[in-house]
């Protein structure tokens, strides 16, 4: 089945899911801020799906067939925003599939919005999101990051021409974002540029005063 069957989700004028029952916690932060690495935490400890827009979008781009790819593939090079009406369905699709086939109701949305267009489209047509997880980094970490991981990621991506034209695009189109949600109140700012367990402990604080908790197992010992 194809990844991408219709780009319909952004045409609706009310949103698919009702936050009461799929919560959207959207990452963002710079590329190389470590939005993959805190979500995998994430996934282990609390249970959560995550959908790396980035990922969602080369997959599609590398899909035999798919009539997104070259588009997508300029995008990606170029740093630029791959229109939203594909980057949006191909998250739909993959919240659809993880709901039904492993019954997930909390998502790490990571690495979208980048847009103001972006979130608008989303909140409106999809679910309004709960709140952002927002890593915050300077240049020069997220640089020294970035050229580390390029020498393993195979990313067309990860060459310093193109992390120069993502850093642009980074604070002239995604950061509006983050400053509109921060305007709501629905911003969590964790600083990192500590070590990842450092910044998970943030994490963890930050999100257990939005009332949420690791998933714990508890055994109850039953003596017969
Ligand atoms: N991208 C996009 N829309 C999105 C997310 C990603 O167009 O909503 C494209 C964009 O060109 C970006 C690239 O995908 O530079 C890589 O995104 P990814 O999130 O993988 O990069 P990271 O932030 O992890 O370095
Ligand atoms: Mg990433």
């Amino acid at each position: 089945m194809p990844a991408i069957e219709n780009l319909g989700a952004t045409t609706r004028t009310s949103p698919l899911w009702s936050p009461d029952k799929v919560t959207v916690i959207f990452v963002l932060g710079g590329p190389g801020a470590g939005k993959g690495t805190q979500c995998s935490k994430l996934v282990s400890d609390y249970g959560f799906k995550h959908l790396s827009a980035g990922d969602l979008l080369r997959e599609e781009q590398d899909r035999p067939g798919s009539e997104f790819g070259e588009m997508i593939k300029t995008y990606i090079k170029e740093g630029t925003i791959v229109p939203m009406e594909v980057t949006i369905q191909l998250l739909e699709n993959a919240m659809k599939k993880a709901m039904e086939e492993e019954k997930k109701s909390t998502f790490l949305i990571d690495g979208f919005p980048r847009k103001l267009d972006q979130a608008h489209a989303f909140e409106r047509s999809v679910v309004p999101s709960k709140f952002t997880l927002f890593f915050d980094a300077p240049e020069d970490v997220m640089l020294e990051r970035l050229l580390d991981r390029g020498k393993t990621s195979g990313r067309a991506d990860d060459n310093i021409e193109s992390i120069k034209k993502r850093f642009r695009t980074f604070v002239e189109t995604s950061m509006p974002v983050v400053d509109e949600f921060e305007s709501q109140k629905r911003v969590i700012k964790v600083n990192a540029t500590q070590t990842p367990d450092e910044v998970y402990r943030d994490v963890q604080a930050r999100l257990k005063e939005w009332g949420i908790e690791p998933i714990t197992l508890k055994f109850v010992q039953t003596d017969a």
